[in-house]
């Protein structure tokens, strides 16, 4: 029987040390500050765009956000993120995906300036996390690993699956996992004997988008297995990729759907979001 992993816990944790060193920076006369831009009006984006301001007044950081109509056009939105770049009060800048179709992610993630990039998407900063020497970590693959610490137990010679190799959380999840010295491997949908793969994790990150893929026979005996699947039930349940309690059964530790990965990825972007502002003090 697996011993629960408590991401709203250690995610409370991280947004306390973060608001101590935000307020002592304001003391010290320096705010912090995050600007969130929305374009559109696609529910879930609203709820991910509110819980990120809520996390912002926990943790006293000054937010500022920015709804724009579902019109906008590629340029106007290049113009605000320049704006962005510019401002001193914003020290991180966050676009919330995805962006209506007119307008390409990929010029506006590269038009955010890299030291305000706090979701790590900029390919600066992509680049930095691959060679080890990173201001910032990707929120949820950060995120993953605080848990994981939490747990106690080192990644060191751990055989690693990780399924998903999106650019937001399957690769930079492998790439971490890396650093701290496991034996990853990086599965997908043309992935030939999946479960037999999973298997041999020790450690095993489910990042597929998918209810219930992973079942009991993928899994390994003691296991620690992190579920970062957001999906939803016909019934409009919150679920992850993981099938939960046959797999409870079986591994070590275990992330619930909610209360998981999800509270950790916000508590994270705190975190890239005070790092950023600690650029300030050092120029
Ligand atoms: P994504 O871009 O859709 O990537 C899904 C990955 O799963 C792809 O690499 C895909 O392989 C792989 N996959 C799909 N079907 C598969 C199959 N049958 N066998 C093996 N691999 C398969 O999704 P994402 O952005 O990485 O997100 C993954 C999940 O995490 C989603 O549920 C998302 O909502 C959730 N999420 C949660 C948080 C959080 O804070 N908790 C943050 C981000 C994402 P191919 O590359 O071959 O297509």
């Amino acid at each position: 029987m697996a011993k629960i992993i408590d991401g709203k816990a250690v995610s409370a944790a991280v947004k306390e040390d973060v608001k101590k060193e935000v307020e002592a920076l304001k003391a010290n006369g320096v705010e912090v500050g995050l600007a969130v831009v929305i374009v559109g009006n696609n529910p879930a984006s609203r709820v991910y765009v509110n819980n990120k301001k809520k996390a912002c007044e926990a943790c006293s950081i000054n937010s500022y956000e920015y709804a724009l109509p579902e019109e906008t056009t590629e340029e106007e939105l290049l113009n605000l993120v320049e704006k962005l770049n510019n401002d001193d009060s914003v020290d991180g800048i966050l676009v919330q995906l995805p962006l209506p179709s007119q307008i390409d992610e990929h010029a506006i993630i590269a038009a955010i300036s890299p030291e305000k990039d706090v979701d790590a998407f900029h390919a600066e900063n992509v680049g930095k996390i691959m060679i080890g020497e990173y201001n910032f970590l990707p929120c949820t693959p950060a995120g993953v690993m605080e848990l994981i610490h939490s747990t106690g137990v080192t990644v060191e010679g751990k055989d690693c699956v990780v399924i998903g190799r999106s650019n937001i959380v399957g690769k930079p999840m492998a790439m971490l996992l890396l650093h701290e010295s496991g034996t990853v491997t990086i599965c997908h949908s043309r992935t030939k004997n999946l479960a037999d793969i999973c298997k041999r994790a020790d450690i095993l990150v489910a990042a597929v988008g998918k209810a219930d893929f992973v079942t009991a026979d993928m899994v390994k005996e003691g296991a620690v297995v992190i579920d970062v699947g957001m999906n939803r039930r016909e019934d409009g349940k919150l679920c992850g990729d993981v099938k939960y309690d046959e797999v409870f059964e079986k591994a070590s530790y275990i992330t619930p759907v909610p209360g998981g990965v999800g509270p950790m990825t916000i508590a994270m972007l705190m975190k890239n979001t005070l790092t950023a502002a600690k650029r300030k003090i050092k120029e």
